[in-house]
């Protein structure tokens, strides 16, 4: 961040980083942000294709600020689009980044944990493996995705999860669709939830957030 930048919190100190990350982070959302159909917020401008690297290191180092304190020791993610914010947040957290695989076949070996997950993108299943080696009973460990739509991602993560005896800290996502039933199910299972931007609607009028994201 440039110092003509920081100096903004020197003369409005209400003006956190945090705050204005994520003003950013929404008002991309707004400019760059194509509706599909599904709905699909496509954000391969500078989230999910091109990577907006500056950009997403910022996103990773306020999610790594939310959950400082909260012991993390390992970040796990889902391949492919939720791995470079899993590193920008494990690069500020100073903790490993594990990515859950996509597998070919459903028959795979005793030294992987494996799970189940539906595609909210491309209406399919598909089996995702950890390698036990990777994970076990002393992690302490912190969810990271892109997008959360229906939760699906989030539960098979959590699934492996469970299956290693780990504990988990919570889940931290860039872009989560309030509008949909996952963030509200996995908050009322009890697990801390962390967005940074939530998208209340959107249509052809435009995109809104909820106030609190
Ligand atoms: P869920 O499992 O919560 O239903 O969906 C989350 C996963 O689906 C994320 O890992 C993300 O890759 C993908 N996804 C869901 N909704 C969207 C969306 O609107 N846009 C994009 N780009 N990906 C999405």
């Amino acid at each position: 961040m440039s110092t003509a930048f920081n100096c903004l919190f020197f003369y409005f100190p209400e003006l956190t980083k945090a705050g204005v990350c994520m003003k950013a982070l929404e008002d991309r959302i707004r400019a760059e942000g194509k509706i599909l159909p599904g709905p699909v917020l496509k954000v391969s401008s500078f989230l999910n294709h091109q990577m907006d690297a500056d950009f997403m290191m910022e996103l990773g180092a306020e999610l790594a600020r939310r959950y400082a304190g909260a012991g993390v020791t390992k970040i796990l993610t889902i391949e492919s689009s939720g791995i470079a914010l899993a590193i920008a947040c494990g690069a500020a957290l100073h903790v490993p980044v594990l990515f859950a695989k996509k597998h070919r076949t459903s028959n795979v070996s005793g030294d992987l944990y494996q799970t189940i997950v539906h595609s909210y993108t491309h209406g399919t299943d598909y089996t995702v493996v950890v390698e036990r080696e990777y994970l076990d009973a002393s992690d302490r460990v912190l969810i990271v995705d892109d997008f959360l739509a229906n939760g699906k991602a989030i539960e098979g993560l959590l699934d492996i999860i469970r299956q290693a005896g780990a504990e988990t800290a919570g889940a931290g996502i860039a872009i989560e669709k309030g509008f949909q039933e996952g963030g509200a199910k996995l908050r009322e299972s009890g697990l801390r939830v962390e967005s940074l931007a939530i998208v209340e609607r959107m249509n052809a009028e435009g995109i809104e957030f909820r106030a609190e994201s």
